[in-house]
């Protein structure tokens, strides 16, 4: 095989590519030494709510950040229950129990490796019950109100959002949406009859821009979108202490604002962010062409109803981790997302969750594998990639 190197990301070329912009961004910051705050980070705020068809965004220090905001802003307390994916990055979890409530899960879809609504429906009709007196709904075992669901746009596709949303209205639960890896995602909902964008589909939407992310600053940083004002005024007070005036404070908040810096590289960024998805999704397609008739691999899935940006191209197979080591040993450099469940990990041992308990994330676990991907991806190593697989696989 030949010697090239095929890395998982690259974020050294494009930084090169617009070094100029950025450093216009730097000298901009220093000579004004406005740091925190101001109107570079209005000016990406606006930018950014427009690009997600959405009303308003916050800008915070991570998507971290932005997760908790949104769950505290829309009202999730100390003892109520928030559902989501064990199939998911820590944060999302961690976010909900930092705002106070209790995790519970269901599984993923098969195919999709998002939310499986049937095993939403299901969980909200078996699990829970709702209290007449109260008009909430409510967990049998613990009896906690159920309040919020944290669907996760993962790999770049957003969950099946309409059954979502119809059965948040029916037991009156807050939609905060996981977007950290969906930056331009979009969904035709039949209900609206349109393509709607990641984060102007739900009451609230978080946003990541870790420098790995489809939209990524250099540093830590995030976002809150939404349509709701009264939502994204309690979040600006959050990511500022509490604040509705300077030190005049409403409630205790937090230090979760963004940099003007990172802000103005990040409009630096999303100007290109369209083209930069368009060639994931071409670099997908090419994949999808490449890897097609492999007998053990299946590749992404993705349903009429969904526009992917490819945040990741996930493969799955049988033989995931000799096939890893496999194009390791050729350069060929790939991950795992993610290897071991939420339900799984030590950190959640508390839950009381058990191998077997979600079998679909669990199997997908054992058998996802993350391919190269990112938009300077080229012909060339695309088809090392496929080269490498079809060698692995014995294949001409
Ligand atoms: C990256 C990510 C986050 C957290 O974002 P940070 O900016 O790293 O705090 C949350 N959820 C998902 C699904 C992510 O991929």
């Amino acid at each position: 095989m030949s010697e090239m190197k095929v890395p998982f990301l690259d974020l050294i070329t494009p930084h090169a590519e617009m070094a100029e912009e950025l450093l216009a961004v730097y000298k901009q910051a220093m000579g004004t030494a406005g740091f925190i705050g101001g109107p570079m980070v209005q000016k990406f705020e606006e930018e950014f709510a427009s690009f997600c068809d959405s009303k308003y965004c916050v800008g915070v220090g991570s998507g971290t950040d932005a997760l908790r905001f949104a769950l505290m802003a829309a009202g999730i307390k100390r003892r109520n229950v928030v559902i989501t994916v064990p199939n998911t990055f820590i944060a999302t979890t961690e976010a909900i129990s930092q705002a106070g409530a209790m995790i519970d899960f269901v599984d993923i879809d098969d195919r999709t490796c998002n939310m499986d609504v049937s095993k939403l429906r299901s969980y909200l009709e078996t699990k829970c019950f709702v209290d007449k007196d109260l008009g909430i709904l409510v967990n049998i075992k613990t009896l906690c109100p159920v309040t919020a669901i944290v669907p996760v746009h993962l790999y770049g596709q957003t969950a099946d959002m309409d059954p979502i949303l119809e059965l948040a209205e029916k037991y009156k639960l807050m939609v905060i949406e996981d977007a950290c890896q969906a930056h331009g995602a979009e969904y035709f909902s039949k209900r609206e009859n349109r393509w709607q964008k990641a984060g102007s589909i739900g009451h609230a939407a978080a946003f990541s821009f870790y420098p790995g992310k489809n939209l990524g600053a250099c540093g830590e940083a995030g976002a809150v979108t939404t349509n709701d004002e009264s939502l994204a005024r309690t979040i600006r007070m959050i990511r500022d202490h509490g604040q509705s005036q300077k030190y005049y404070y409403d409630m205790e908040g937090y230090n979760g604002r963004l940099d003007a810096i990172q802000a103005g590289f990040l409009s630096v960024k999303l100007r290109r962010l369209s083209g930069w998805n368009e060639q994931r999704r071409q670099n997908a397609k090419r994949y999808g062409e490449l890897l097609s008739g492999i007998e053990g691999l299946t590749a992404p899935f993705e349903p009429s109803w969904s526009k992917s940006v490819y945040h990741l191209y996930v493969v799955r197979t049988k033989t995931r981790d000799e096939l890893q080591s496999f194009l390791t040993k050729n350069n060929i450099f790939t991950g795992l997302h993610y290897p071991v469940p939420l339900h799984l990990q030590k950190a959640y041992l508390n839950l009381g969750y058990r191998q077997g308990d979600f079998p679909v994330t669990e199997t997908a676990a054992a058998e996802i594998l993350s391919l190269p991907m990112f938009p300077g991806l080229t012909e060339m190593q695309l088809e090392r990639v496929a080269e490498g697989i079809r060698e692995f696989f014995h294949l001409p």
